[in-house]
């Protein structure tokens, strides 16, 4: 699998491009800038079967529609982060993006996701982590050596978890999940830079012990 990072939108979200090259793609949160999203990807040539939401928030799915219309993609988010696509309110776009909302465009998920799912795309598949915290259907997918780790963890922090559905507590469980993980994964998060987890591993215990003395 090979993956292409970019950073579109007021939110600096990461969307990244996984595909191999017998052209299978997946797209892993489009972001705000859907038609940017397009356009990067038919300048590759590259049509996603799959939309990856690491979470509902409206700076990592407000490009879902333009995404989904150009190419027919399912879009694929947890089960119980389902219900924020379509409610501007719990999607925290009611706060951040400028009152816009009567616009919102209105999405729904194809495929409900729950732990320990595997998507399969071309020759490479994920497998889904539950990580609740920041949202209560925040997930992680692991494919290969990497890891899309969406709002849950950053290379210099976590995600916060004062938004609709956040749950300090939950976030240190899934901190800790993480951190458990035996391998050095490459952690691409949903804002900033991508990370190792040896180099992070314990900084991610530390913050699971700061959350829990926040809870
Ligand atoms: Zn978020
Ligand atoms: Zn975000």
């Amino acid at each position: 699998m090979r993956v292409l990072t970019f950073c579109f939108g007021d939110y600096q979200t990461n969307t990244y491009f996984c595909f191999d090259e017998s052209g299978a793609c997946a797209v892993i949160d489009p972001g705000m800038d859907g038609e940017a999203v397009v356009n990067k990807l038919r300048e590759r040539g590259l049509t996603p079967s799959h939309i990856l939401l690491t979470h509902g928030h409206f700076d990592h799915i407000l490009g879902v529609k333009a995404v989904q219309s150009a190419t027919g993609a399912k879009v694929c988010i947890h089960t119980a982060d389902a219900p924020l696509l379509s409610d501007p309110g719990r999607n925290a776009a009611v706060y951040f993006y400028r009152g816009q909302t009567e616009s919102y465009p209105s999405l729904h998920g194809d495929i409900l996701l729950h732990d320990g799912d595997r998507i399969d795309c071309g020759s490479f598949s994920f497998t889904v982590l539950h990580t609740p915290g920041h949202t209560a259907g925040s997930v992680c997918f692991s494919c290969g050596d990497t890891l899309f780790c969406g709002d849950t963890v950053f290379a210099y922090g976590y995600g916060r978890t004062d938004l609709a559905g956040g749950d300090a507590g939950a976030l240190a469980d899934s901190l800790e999940r993480l951190a458990a993980i035996p391998e050095n994964m490459k952690l691409c998060p949903g804002h900033g830079n991508s990370a190792h987890l040896d180099n992070c591993r314990s900084q991610i215990k530390y913050y699971a012990r700061m959350l829990r003395m926040e809870g």
